[in-house]
């Protein structure tokens, strides 16, 4: 068993970026091409102002620089258990972070511990959409609009989902959406900012407009990326940089320092052709997911787990799975890593935990529901490479490791 990994592994998330797509987009860029893909998204998302940025963290960066120009607010609300560049794009814009803690049963703020922090220096709250689970937009953006602040929507993971007719990222005051590598629709870098209020665009606008353009080795070292990414992110070969120390796939790492550029006009030249597969690998995405929670509630009598969201059938980017204890969660952890499986514990801590995020945050209190997530998440790998028998292996280890729990 040991040996496996070494021969496939199957990545966490991640698809395959078609090669014919990544030269055509070589084509099309080095002929000035690639302009349209705002527009393109516009239309997509079903949203007035869309913005090309060079990554989420930038995107969010600059939609909080842009929001605070002209007020005394200076406190932006994020959950106590999410991606800490989210941390790295508040500060870098001289606001404070005041952390929300999340409900028990997913990954949404606990409402009641939202209205608490709310107060007349609340700049925005950040509601991140965690592995594409949409969360009820209505109530936050009742309290948020009360306390005159404004609602962002942190789509990063979570692009074209759209539980009903609006997808998700353009239903708050402002939006966006990551390209990085691991989200929904990958460029490995990139980001998009949308928004529908036209107060927030021309703000927005007035950032942009500084932005230092791109020089020509950032397009080339983009296609280098992409090429070697669609490469090794095959099971056969993902194994070699997934073992490659340096790269550290696996880990999240708090970064306080990163650049706000617009997009390179090879992603937006890429993005425009992908972006027509976004739907089809999203109901991938969903059935592969949909699939593996149907066997999984079945192989014990007794769940030892349970998965966030409701009937909609989401396209989990990964799917998350809280297990009853952290031992629980290591154990199967290990065995399914063991097998060859890209199962992960997402962020593996509560935000103030990561490693040096602390020093950055303004107060540090408990966040006793992000704790306990954090200590029981495991994430089941639902990307286009899974196979049937990736999903016999992640069955069989479910049911060993709850026999095995039961003898002792
Ligand atoms: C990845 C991610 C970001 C940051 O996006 P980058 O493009 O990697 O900078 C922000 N929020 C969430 C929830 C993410 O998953």
């Amino acid at each position: 068993m040991a040996e496996r990994q070494f021969f496939r592994f199957l990545p966490p998330a991640g698809d395959p970026i078609p090669f014919n797509d990544i030269l055509r987009a070589a084509l099309d860029s080095s002929l000035g091409d690639g302009g349209q893909f705002a527009a393109i998204l516009r239309s997509y998302l079903a949203t007035n102002h869309c913005y090309l940025v060079s990554s989420g963290t930038a995107a969010l960066h600059l939609i909080l620089r842009a929001i605070s120009d002209e007020t005394e607010r200076n406190e932006v609300v994020i959950p106590a258990y999410c991606c800490p560049s989210l941390v790295a794009s508040t500060v870098k814009a001289g606001l404070k972070v005041r952390l929300c803690d999340i409900r028990r049963n997913g990954f949404g703020f606990d409402l009641e511990r939202l209205g608490e922090l709310l107060n007349p220096r609340t700049l925005c709250v950040v509601v991140v959409h965690l592995f594409g689970i949409p969360h009820d937009m209505k109530p936050i953006m009742d309290m948020v609009t009360r306390a005159g602040a404004i609602t962002v929507e942190d789509s990063a993971q979570a692009f074209g989902v759209s539980p009903d007719a609006a997808k998700l990222g353009t239903i708050g005051d402002i939006g966006f959406y990551s390209f990085g590598r691991g989200k929904p629709l990958t460029m490995l870098g990139g980001a998009a900012i949308v928004t529908n209020r036209t107060d927030c665009a021309e703000k927005i606008e007035k950032y942009l407009a500084e932005l230092p353009k791109n020089p020509l080795f950032v397009n080339v070292s983009s296609l280098a990326k992409v090429t070697l990414y669609s490469l090794f992110v095959h099971p056969y070969l993902y194994w070699i940089p997934n073992s490659l120390p340096f790269l550290r796939l696996g880990e999240t790492k708090f970064v306080s320092q990163f650049e706000t550029r617009s997009m390179c006009r090879y992603q937006a030249a890429l993005g425009k052709i992908l972006v027509f597969l976004s739907d089809s690998l999203n109901q991938g995405r969903a059935r592969n997911s949909r699939f593996l929670i149907e066997r999984l509630t079945h192989c014990t009598d007794n769940p030892s787990f349970f998965i966030p969201g409701d009937d909609f059938p989401i396209p989990y980017l990964r799917l998350p799975v809280i297990l009853v204890s952290p031992n629980l969660r290591e154990r199967i952890l290990s065995e399914l890593v063991g097998k060859g499986i890209g199962a992960t514990r997402m962020y593996g801590v509560a935000l103030p935990r990561i490693a040096g995020v602390s020093p950055h945050l303004f107060e540090v209190a408990e966040y006793p529901n992000a704790e306990y997530i954090a200590a029981r998440l495991l994430t089941l790998p639902v990307n286009s490479l899974v196979t049937q028998k990736d999903v016999e292996t992640v069955i069989g280890v479910f049911e060993n490791v709850s026999e095995s729990g039961k003898n002792g």
